[in-house]
């Protein structure tokens, strides 16, 4: 039988937070229905007053710093900080797209034997919106906030455990002064979301989450011949050759792995590191890693929380436990209590271990041994995924050479794999199609329309 209700849990101590009930088919028609209607006066809003909203969002943000953040550390555990800085990035996304949409969204003209002609961007509709809880501002705002600024009304089905997000992100808007019906939470099952992609008014779905959701999403969407946008998991390699600067670049790399309690699908999942450098780097990086403070997530001192839920927590052991089996070496760590996982380093990582071919979506770092730059880069590509590539090493020009080689949405040179406003952003492969961010993403959900004029 179907729950009726979804209780939202602090993972950190296993209190509950509150309960919430499934809105019924009539309040989700309703909802439906006035994002349609609203659609109608929003896509001619002028661009200014659209701009003008974002100032309005980025403000509010502002102004609520401190409570959404700990809205977020309670719901999914991540160390406060985190939660400010995510807060703080979705204000920058605000200003990125209030000050360039105009020109990004601005008529392309193409000289032609017409009089005129030219790709005008317009909105598709309803847009909805299925986001994940590991970056539970950050991801519903990426995918909101550009488009709206598109034109499109938006409804978003967010994790049922950041469900107090969801409501707050939706008073966001509503006091940003967004009209009725442009932004609009769902609370609603899996079975409720499938029949939303069917009705009518939803032109098309971004998701963010697992690849087994985006395969379950993509073919409901498909059936209907309605556009996706997938931004599913990664096994991201973070490759260290001999000639690496550690000294300048250690704790980027020990984000690369730690941020956010590891549950990042653009972590550094797979560390391919070269033989003249292994023995310093895995002291180095070892003695970091045992640095990061286990704690209250609400503390401004904790660096690692506990994961959002305690499955999650059960999937990760399963993982180690069959590399382990299958010869993986616990360096250091491994020691777990409920929905907390200790920062794990595990060596002599092969190929065929579940912490190289999957997902791990926790603090553990594979760590593999190469004994040349060609057998890292061999490695790089191993994967079913295709988020982004990160290498750490002095000599940029030869890694450049590696651009034309890497099949991942992205590939980063001495730095981490992340985010920015300005840069597109998605994967290949299993981790879906699409783009977010930037120009591609406030184009994501436009009709490129030909406009001829003879
Ligand atoms: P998930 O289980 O796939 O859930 C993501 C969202 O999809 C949730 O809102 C979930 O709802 C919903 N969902 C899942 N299956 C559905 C279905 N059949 N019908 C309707 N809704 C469905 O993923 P997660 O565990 O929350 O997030 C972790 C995963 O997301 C990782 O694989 C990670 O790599 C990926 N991720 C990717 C990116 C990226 O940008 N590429 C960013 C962050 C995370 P419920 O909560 O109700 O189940």
């Amino acid at each position: 039988k179907m729950a009726t209700h979804i209780t939202t849990t602090n993972p950190y101590n296993n209190t509950s937070l509150e309960t919430y009930t499934y809105y019924s088919s009539e309040a989700i028609d309703n909802i439906l229905n006035s994002a349609n209607n609203t659609f109608k006066t929003w896509k001619k809003a002028s661009l200014s007053k659209k701009t003008e909203l974002l100032k309005h969002v980025a403000d509010n943000l502002s102004k609520n710093k401190e409570k959404y953040s700990k809205l977020m550390t309670l719901e999914m555990g991540k160390p406060i900080t985190e939660s400010i800085a995510e807060i703080e990035k979705c204000m920058y996304l605000c200003d990125f797209y209030a000050e360039n949409a105009a020109i990004l969204l601005s008529d392309e003209i193409i000289e032609t034997d017409a009089k005129e002609s030219f790709i005008s961007y317009d909105p598709l509709g309803c847009i909805l919106g299925i986001m994940p809880w590991n970056f539970p501002f950050w991801q519903a705002f990426r995918f909101a906030i550009p488009t709206l600024t598109a034109g499109n009304t938006v409804v978003m089905k967010h994790a049922s455990n950041v469900t107090g997000c969801a409501l707050a992100i939706q008073q966001v808007f509503e006091d940003a002064g967004y009209p009725k019906g442009c932004f609009s939470t769902l609370i609603a099952n899996h079975n409720t979301v499938e029949t939303i992609i069917e009705n009518d008014i939803i032109k098309a779905v971004s998701l963010t989450g697992s690849e087994k959701a985006g395969r379950e999403i993509a073919k409901i969407a498909g059936a209907q011949l309605k556009p996706t946008l997938l931004e599913l998991g990664g096994n991201n390699a973070c490759v260290i050759l001999n000639d690496a600067n550690l000294d300048a670049h250690l704790s980027t790399i020990v984000k690369a792995r730690m941020q956010n309690t590891g549950q990042s699908c653009i972590a550094a999942k797979r560390f391919i590191v070269e033989a003249g450098i292994y023995n310093e780097f895995l002291n180095k990086f070892t003695e970091a890693v045992a640095t990061l403070n286990f704690g209250d997530p609400l503390l401004e001192d904790t660096k690692i929380g506990t994961l959002a839920r305690e499955d999650l927590a059960d999937t990760l052991e399963e993982q180690i436990k069959a590399s382990v089996t299958k010869g993986a070496k616990v360096h250091y760590g491994n020691t777990r209590n409920k929905a907390y996982y200790q920062p794990t380093i595990l060596t002599n990582v092969t190929q065929d271990m579940p912490v190289f071919t999957e997902e791990t979506f926790g603090p553990v770092a594979a760590i593999i041994k190469v004994s040349n730059k060609e057998e890292a880069y061999k490695l790089v590509s191993n994967t079913k995924f295709g988020l982004g590539t990160m290498i750490f090493t002095e000599a940029v020009e030869d890694a450049r050479q590696q651009i034309i080689n890497i099949e991942d949405g992205a590939f980063f040179i001495n730095d981490m794999v992340k985010s920015d406003p300005r840069l597109p952003f998605g994967g290949t492969k299993n981790s879906g199609y699409g783009r977010e961010l930037s120009r591609e993403g406030i184009l994501a959900f436009t009709n490129k329309k030909t406009v001829y004029v003879k």
